[in-house]
């Protein structure tokens, strides 16, 4: 199925412009294929894990489907954890913030009665923990007359919690004419049923994953937290002596932020996405290619029309959403003879996504160290060592080896000789 762009679901404008603000560019496969269904009135069920943008799936087709004229619960978001709940809430509001629905999310653990002076003044949309929900429906603090879809969120982490009970209560709350939604990372029996029982007609959605190979290079992933991404960026830079590289970001946002981070301390950067107008874009190549910019960050979208050769290293600033990005963005490095570098900067987080992207380019990425400041000695010197093995490998040393020679007597031996090389390219920051 081809995917769509956000132009192609046809949203509304203050839907769009939220997006826009969000910075995302197009839709990820799970969005272009599950929000048309969802838009339709269609029960789905959504087979895809955390990360692969699936809340905005169900979140913007149920913005769009509420009317906020109404004070009444429309929309019933059930999730398994506080923190899920948290932050389905809070993409939500991100994605309705010029739409002025009223989102609230309910989980146990927090004071009730303030969950329920909230819901007291009309909540359109209801985020919460099968438990909580039901604790309110049993106090009649919250009615589900008026709700016309309900989003079973990580189904099988809920069932796998032992809410199975608490979800069919719920269920028999809410008007059986309604849409059902379910997203599940597995499909197990238990969910089947559940489907079964409380869908009608859904529509099977899920990503496929395509086999792709990645070429033959060194790739690397470096665990940190969000913040400190930006700081390991530059020392990698300084610590590699990076002169030509590609900065992969998931939202034209973080691009625009990450490019002025760089151009701040000094990095003679710039950006790239969909957003910028065609000659601006090539300005940005041309300075590229001749050098006046060294790294250049980009969106996966604003990448694909990049021909550039000689990128010595492609670094992952975000972990891309899945396998087919991550081997185009790989792809791009490279110099002539050379093998390609690419280095992925993974939180907590995003540590599954760098899973299923090994599990399907069946390839070893290494878990490295971030490299210290004072760690930079060593690997400058391991750089030197490669570039040396290269050139003898290269050959055509004849001279050279006769100059060597000429400074080989009692105290000095060709080892001592190739010190002090090491020495002085170390000291001129070669
Ligand atoms: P989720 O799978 O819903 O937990 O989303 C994972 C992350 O991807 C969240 O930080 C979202 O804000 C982000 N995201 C969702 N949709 C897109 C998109 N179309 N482009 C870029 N990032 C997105």
């Amino acid at each position: 199925m081809k995917s769509l762009t956000f132009k192609e679901l046809h949203l509304s404008r203050n839907i769009e412009k939220a997006i826009e603000n969000m910075g995302f560019e197009e839709p990820t496969p799970i969005q272009s294929q599950s929000i048309p269904y969802i838009m339709e009135g269609r029960d789905v069920i959504g087979q895809a894990q955390t990360g692969t943008g699936k809340t905005a799936a169900f979140g913007i087709p149920a913005l769009e489907m509420v009317n906020s004229k109404s004070k009444k619960t429309q929309v019933l978001v059930l999730c398994p954890t506080r923190e899920l709940a948290n932050q389905v809430a809070e993409e939500l509001n991100k994605l309705g913030k010029y739409m002025g629905t009223k989102i609230l999310p309910v989980y146990g653990g927090q004071n009730i009665q303030r969950q329920i002076k909230v819901l007291k003044k009309g909540v359109q949309i209801v985020i919460g923990t099968p438990g909580r929900i039901l604790d309110h429906i049993e106090r009649r603090t919250l009615n589900l007359n008026n709700v016309e879809m309900v989003v079973l969120d990580e189904a099988d982490e809920m069932l796998d919690m032992g809410f199975r009970e608490d979800i069919e209560s719920i269920l028999s709350s809410v008007p059986e004419e309604r849409q059902t939604i379910l997203f599940s990372a597995t499909m197990p029996k238990p969910i089947m049923k559940l489907t079964k029982k409380y869908q009608q007609n859904p529509q099977h959605v899920k990503t496929i994953h395509k086999v792709v190979t990645v070429p033959n290079m060194e790739q690397s992933y470096f665990e940190m937290k969000h913040h400190m991404k930006p700081d390991v960026l530059c020392r990698m830079i300084d610590i590699y002596d990076v002169k030509s590289s590609l900065v992969f970001c998931n939202t034209k946002k973080m691009v625009d932020e990450l490019v002025t981070t760089l151009k701040n301390r000094g990095y003679l950067a710039d950006g790239l996405h969909g957003d910028m107008k065609q000659n601006q874009r090539e300005k940005v190549m041309s300075s590229f290619r001749n050098g006046e910019i060294e790294t250049l960050v980009a969106t996966d979208v604003a990448a694909r029309g990049i021909d550039v050769e000689n990128i010595e290293v492609v670094f992952n600033f975000d972990t891309p959403q899945d396998e087919e990005s991550y081997v185009h963005r790989i792809g791009r490095t490279g110099r002539a003879g050379r093998q390609g570098v690419a280095f992925t900067f993974v939180t907590a987080k995003e540590a599954y996504k760098i899973k299923n992207i090994q599990k399907y380019t069946r390839t070893n990425i290494k878990c490295k160290k971030i490299p210290t400041r004072s760690d930079a000695e060593e690997i400058k010197a391991n750089m030197i060592a490669t570039k040396v093995k290269e050139t003898i490998d290269a050959g055509h040393l004849g001279k050279y080896v006769h100059w060597v020679e000429q400074m080989v007597d009692e105290d000095c031996t060709s080892i001592d000789i190739a010190a002090g090389l090491v020495k002085i390219m170390l000291a001129e920051g070669r």
